[in-house]
């Protein structure tokens, strides 16, 4: 019987989500939504070191704002819960005393002081120190120490871990999604921490393999920077006699800088002025870093962009929207190298975004912008001037240098734009163009155009000359969008008041 799919997305709470991890996120929804799986969010906070307060809402948040739907999860609960590793605390040592009772792990007493001694010592000799099996037997473990003495430290509440007790000599055979066949020999590993007895809380490693294999996770789809930590995992399966089940993996390619050297960092967006979290984040200690979201990013352009990062659909199409992508994707066109980050493509994402919604879609992302510069305008008015203006814009943000001369006429006239189009002939034209204007009723663009451009055509007038004249009487400057378009928003009243005070104050002739 096929597996049913069910994949998760386990961030560990230790800051902002980078967009790597959103990455991850999307590419595990895609493949669960593609099979009509499950989605899974598990939050891996055992870490109480590297805990931050307010990462986990950040999570949730970034998420959601991504369109992604969780299936089990924190806030939606489900059959494994609870989702959050903290609240499974009691569940995992259980699970570490059968590796010690199988032989597969072992209890270790080192202190972090004698560890860091032994690490200071090994150094000053040139070498470096791996918990291993080369020091393994030599230390204070159980496999050292006689049983009564273990059971006595134990007992006497000596502060302990527990170790995987890695094999030695021993070629592990590996295969990934995105890798293909990877081997690796055990004798390089070392003895990776299991469970602590300090804080009572398992590691990453054994939490992520107890809760995968209590999840019924079908699929493991994460970051390359797991990879190594494959063998260990493979191996763990295989110690719990759960290798009939275990996931497949997929380890995805890291995000590149735009030079496409070295991993994407907070550091590259500070100094190239891009974001590389997907929501404006403050950390507990007050330290903030630019979103996505709050740069003025549609969501729908961040994820489109996403996926093509490191996916790639084998077509020419670059525009997805989130059904089109679960269509689409797919493991196989993951690609194995870097997937270098480009902040020009992604605002180009963003632009196609913007210049295909409706006027109405961005009516309320207008009001703001304009209401941020202390213009009030209608909600109808601001999707009307948001479907002239959209082509133009890239961001929200934009549309306040596209359109402010609508709300403020010109006080002044840009001299150079006058000294080029203000030319000679141009009040007496200017002058016929305002009673053309005001005769007319309908102030509709359309219907402005057709009269005046009829009027323009009979007469062989120069369009050039008279369209750049009237644009410097109407904004001020040569700038703005479809004069009658512009004529349209503003009104006929207040056209024949710019073009009065234009032929008042520009020059007679
Ligand atoms: N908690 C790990 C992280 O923060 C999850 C790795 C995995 O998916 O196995 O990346």
């Amino acid at each position: 019987m096929e597996r049913r799919v069910r994949v998760r997305f386990a961030p560990s709470p230790t800051g902002p989500l980078h967009m790597g991890g959103v990455r991850t996120a999307l590419y595990n929804y895609l493949f669960a939504r593609r099979a009509g799986g499950d989605f899974i969010l598990r939050i891996e906070d055992t870490d109480s070191n590297r805990f931050v307060e307010g990462a986990e809402r950040y999570i949730l948040d970034s998420l959601r704002w991504c369109g992604i739907t969780i299936d089990e999860g924190v806030d939606e609960g489900g059959p494994h819960a609870p989702y959050r590793q903290s609240e499974r605390k009691e569940i995992y040592l259980k699970y570490a005393m059968q590796l010690v009772e199988s032989g597969n792990a072992y209890y270790a007493f080192d202190t972090p002081e004698e560890l860091n001694a032994l690490r200071a010592q090994m150094e000053a000799e040139g070498k470096t120190f791996a918990y291993d099996h080369t020091v393994r037997e030599k230390l204070a473990t159980s496999l050292s120490l006689s049983p009564e003495e273990v059971a006595e430290r134990i007992a006497r509440g000596d502060v302990w871990v527990i170790r995987f007790k890695m094999p030695v000599g021993e070629v592990v055979e590996m295969d990934d999604l995105i890798r293909g066949h990877i081997s690796v020999n055990t004798s390089t590993l070392d003895d990776k921490v299991l469970y602590k007895s300090a804080d009572s809380l398992p590691t990453y490693h054994l939490a992520n393999i107890v809760d995968d294999h209590l999840m019924e996770i079908s699929h493991v789809i994460r970051g390359e920077e797991w990879l190594p930590s494959l063998p260990l995992h493979y191996l763990l399966y295989r110690a719990f006699g759960w290798s009939d089940t275990q996931p497949e993996f997929a380890h995805l390619p890291l995000l590149l800088k735009p030079t496409g050297q070295g991993k994407l960092s907070k550091r590259d967006g500070d100094k190239m002025g891009f974001p590389v979290f997907p929501l404006f984040w403050t950390s507990p200690t007050g330290e903030t870093a630019r979103g996505y979201r709050e740069d003025g990013y549609f969501p729908e352009a961040f994820v489109n962009m996403l996926a093509l990062l490191g996916w790639n659909p084998g077509t020419e199409q670059e525009i997805f929207s989130m059904e089109e992508l679960i269509a689409a994707f797919s493991l196989d066109r993951v690609g194995k190298s870097g997937a270098r980050f480009n902040p020009d493509k992604t605002k180009w994402f963003n632009a196609q975004y913007m210049h295909t919604r409706t006027g109405e879609q961005l009516a309320e992302a207008y009001q703001k912008v304009m209401a941020d510069h202390g213009v009030e305008c209608s909600l109808e008015k601001s999707a009307q001037i948001a479907e002239f203006i959209k082509t133009r814009a890239t961001f929200p943000a934009d549309f306040w240098d596209l359109s402010s001369f609508l709300f403020i006429a010109p006080e002044e006239y840009d001299e150079k734009s006058v000294k080029k189009y203000w030319k000679e002939g141009s009040h007496a034209l200017i002058s016929t163009l305002r009673e053309k204007l005001a005769a007319i009723d309908d102030f509709s663009n359309k219907n402005t155009e057709e009269i005046c451009h009829s009027w323009i055509v009979e007469n062989n007038i120069h369009m050039g000359h008279i369209m750049n004249a009237f644009r410097v009487a109407i904004v001020g400057q040569s700038k703005g969008f479809g004069m009658y378009e512009m004529c349209e928003v503003i009104g006929k009243e207040e056209t024949l008041r710019r073009l009065d005070k234009a032929l008042a104050t520009l020059p007679q002739i």
